[in-house]
């Protein structure tokens, strides 16, 4: 309450544009994801690590468009690339060089992808994996895991967060859709396993091997709330698709930024096929899915009988330049900053946690990190439950007030442009708040 009234206090024109915006967009907004309550801030700009609102509070962005933004918010290399590039016109129905150059990054950074195609989000880029992986197996069904994020397109829609309460029915959980609207025939095709249990999805193809065309998981569980894979997770993933002909398909939308090669590179397990989004755009619309040479010549119209995929904005003009400055600018070096920057980050969150006794831990892993209030860090999304974990809620509302902007589920993540002051300065306003949060244990 106290801090809702505060939050109201300092927001007064974030309320005032969100009620505006509720008569033209349901929920004054077009991202399910981002709404919080009372009503979600409404930014008027950022810059670096900062973001500013309406009201023109100032707030240190350790969201960065949940980690999109790995250069923090108008960065001047990329701002020029952008602005040099959109003189020449935006849009043509024509391929362009810098299409080329970015999947020439791409390519060359990441182990399991030999070639790649550009679409608009990583909603999309799950979505044209999964058609490949259909139709190069000829088999209808996927594994996804139980609180796995793939965006919002129907057969991913499953599971992402069922609730503590799910059915085990077997041979795999029965998928409970995240929303309505999704028809029951999509439901048939998909099955689900818990994050880092091989067994369960051995179960599955054991019994359903034959219908199944791939194996869909973040190497990293992001929105569920940074899970790492236990060691020999992914390896095994890996052997049992190659047992079963199944086609093993790494989500990397937000882990590509652990690693120059994302997590395929950091854990030595190479998928079939990977979908990528977010930092490869540089801050504008994007994704992108590709693999194994021969699962990707699907695609190609020379040949009669291609897979479709097209959009009108694919590989347009502004975010391949970006992109191209986004990749050029994360290089090794800056990984390494950013994974020191994550340590520090957790030390300071651990510390304040001890100190006030509050019973949470911290996932993290690089530049991604996790408050949770469980006694011990997750290994999946079950053990992700806790009679506190309304208290995520509190935490991002009591950190906005004190100008720390993070997601309502508790996921933080660093930009390249971050300093160790703004690392001290979250870690002793995160302090704070456990304090508060201790008090109402
Ligand atoms: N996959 C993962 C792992 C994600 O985290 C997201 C977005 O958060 C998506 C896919 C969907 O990407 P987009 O929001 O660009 O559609």
């Amino acid at each position: 309450q106290e801090a809702e009234e505060a939050y109201r206090k300092r927001t007064e024109r974030s309320r005032e544009a969100h009620a505006a915006a509720q008569k033209v967009m349901p929920g004054g907004d077009t991202r399910t994801i981002a709404f919080f309550k009372p009503y979600p801030l409404t930014v008027s700009r950022g810059s670096g690590p900062r973001i500013y609102d309406a009201d023109g509070c100032e707030y240190l962005d350790f969201l960065n468009n949940y980690t999109a933004m790995i250069h923090g918010h108008a960065h001047p290399f990329i701002l020029e690339k952008v602005q040099a590039a959109i003189t020449l016109g935006t849009g043509y129905a024509a391929a362009i060089a810098e299409q080329r150059e970015l999947a020439e990054i791409l390519c060359g950074r990441i182990p399991g992808m030999d070639q790649v195609r550009f679409c608009n989000s990583g909603t999309e880029a799950t979505m044209f994996a999964l058609r490949a992986a259909r139709a190069y197996t000829g088999r209808p069904a996927v594994i996804k895991m139980e609180g796995g994020y793939h965006g919002t397109h129907d057969a991913v829609e499953f599971s992402i967060a069922p609730g503590a309460e799910r059915d085990s029915r077997q041979p795999g959980w029965t998928p409970i859709p995240d929303t309505k609207g999704v028809p029951e025939s999509v439901a048939r095709d998909v099955y689900v396993a818990p994050f880092n249990d091989p067994a369960a999805v051995e179960e599955i193809l054991r019994q359903k091997g034959e219908e199944v065309a791939a194996i869909l998981v973040e190497p990293v569980m992001g929105v569920a709330g940074v899970i790492p894979p236990l060691p020999g997770y992914l390896a095994e993933l890996r052997r049992l698709a190659d047992q079963y002909g199944v086609l093993l398909v790494f989500d990397e939308v937000q882990t590509l930024r652990l690693d120059l090669g994302g997590a395929q590179r950091k854990f030595g397990v190479t998928p079939d096929l990977t979908a990528i989004g977010k930092i490869i755009g540089g801050g504008f619309p994007v994704g992108a899915f590709g693999g194994r040479a021969e699962i990707m010549a699907q695609f190609d119209p020379n040949q009669s009988g291609c897979l479709s995929q097209s959009g009108t904005f694919n590989g347009n003009r502004a975010t391949m330049a970006a992109g191209i400055a986004s990749m050029t600018l994360l290089d090794e070096r800056a990984i390494a900053r950013l994974d020191l920057l994550g340590e520090r980050l957790e030390a300071g969150m651990r510390a304040a946690i001890g100190r006030y006794a509050v019973p949470a831990s911290v996932n993290r892993i690089g530049s991604m990190l996790n408050l949770h209030f469980t006694e011990r860090p997750p290994v999946d999304y079950a053990s992700t439950h806790s009679p506190y974990k309304e208290l995520s809620k509190l935490v991002h509302l009591e950190l906005l007030n004190r100008g720390v902007f993070t997601a309502p589920r508790g996921m933080w993540n660093l930009s390249t442009v971050m300093e160790e002051t703004d690392i001290d300065q979250a870690v002793d306003a995160f302090a704070d708040v456990m304090a508060k949060v201790s008090r109402h244990l």
